[in-house]
């Protein structure tokens, strides 16, 4: 997903890519991170993540019939082929949809079958400073990427969430400054604003920014290829979920943004 703008081609190839496996995942236990997110622990056969190096796996969950599933994109995190367990951070957003409600709900025992893993991002060690935004449900894959840093990394990771409440353990080297943004504040800026409030640093930087939509793809984005200009294959941006859309309507939004990236 973080290849949205890092891969671009000059042609549609129109070979059908090989089909992810699909992993029998069952329900181990259940956290609660904070008061809009749960972490689900799973157990299975987990052969299909042996190798994956991304910092931002993930999988897509299958829901409903398996003829025509309905399918939710979440970050696989802490893998342990050998012991057989993944988890999985869900921000639980209310009633409305399928995978949210489904992780308040769940219960130990409770299975779910995950296509994956795919992923596109892992911090490049070489860059001379890093840039990490995003909301709760990028927040999985930043903290990931921020333990795969090396100790002397330098940057900034900007996460927004709701209010002082949610905010959750999130590690980083001493050099990457960490910053929360609380939407219930009005004193706080926006994750685009405080993005481009950020001292630009020297050198190349690799940047990772997912989340809303309009957020990310409106806000943050026009900010680092138009007015910093940073070369596309250094970032990896995408949204992750767009406020007022299903995951099926966020879709036909994604390729429409997709379209006019290709004019551009
Ligand atoms: C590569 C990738 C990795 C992702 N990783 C994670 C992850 O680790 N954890 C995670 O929680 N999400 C993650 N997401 C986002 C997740 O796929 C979407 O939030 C998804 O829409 C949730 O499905 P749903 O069935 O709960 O809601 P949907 O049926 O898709 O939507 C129902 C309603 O809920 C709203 N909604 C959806 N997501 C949110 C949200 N996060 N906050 C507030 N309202 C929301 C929609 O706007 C819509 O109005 C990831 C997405 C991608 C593409």
């Amino acid at each position: 997903m973080g290849c949205v703008t890092r891969v671009r081609s000059a042609f549609v190839s129109t070979t059908p890519k090989p089909a992810k496996p699909i992993t029998l995942l069952r329900v181990e236990s259940k956290e609660q991170l904070s008061p809009g997110m749960v972490r689900i622990r799973f157990s299975g056969e987990l052969a299909a993540f042996e190798g994956s190096a991304f910092t931002d796996r993930y999988v897509k969950f299958l829901f409903g019939s398996s003829e025509r599933p309905t399918l939710r994109t979440y970050t696989a995190i802490e893998p342990d082929v050998a012991a057989g367990t993944v988890a999985v951070d869900f921000v639980v957003h209310g009633d409305q949809g399928i995978a949210g409600p489904w992780a308040a709900a769940a219960q130990p025992g409770d299975t779910i079958s995950a296509r994956g893993p795919g992923g596109a991002y892992a911090p490049d060690p070489a860059a001379d400073w890093h840039l990490f935004a995003g909301d709760e449900a990028a927040i999985p894959a930043i903290r990931q990427s921020l333990a795969d840093l090396p100790a002397d990394a330098q940057g900034y990771a900007v996460l927004q969430v709701d209010g002082p409440a949610h905010q959750q353990e999130v590690a980083s080297p001493a050099g990457v400054e960490l910053s929360w943004l609380h939407r219930s504040d009005a004193s706080h800026p926006s994750l685009a604003d405080a993005v481009r409030a950020l001292p630009w640093r020297e050198g190349r930087v690799h940047a990772f920014v997912h989340g809303e939509g309009q957020t990310v793809m409106r806000g943050v984005r026009p900010y680092l290829f138009n007015e910093r200009a940073v070369p596309r294959a250094d970032v990896s941006i995408s949204a992750y979920w767009k406020q007022g859309r299903t995951e099926e309507a966020f879709r036909e939004w994604k390729a429409e943004i997709a379209q006019e990236e290709g004019l551009q």
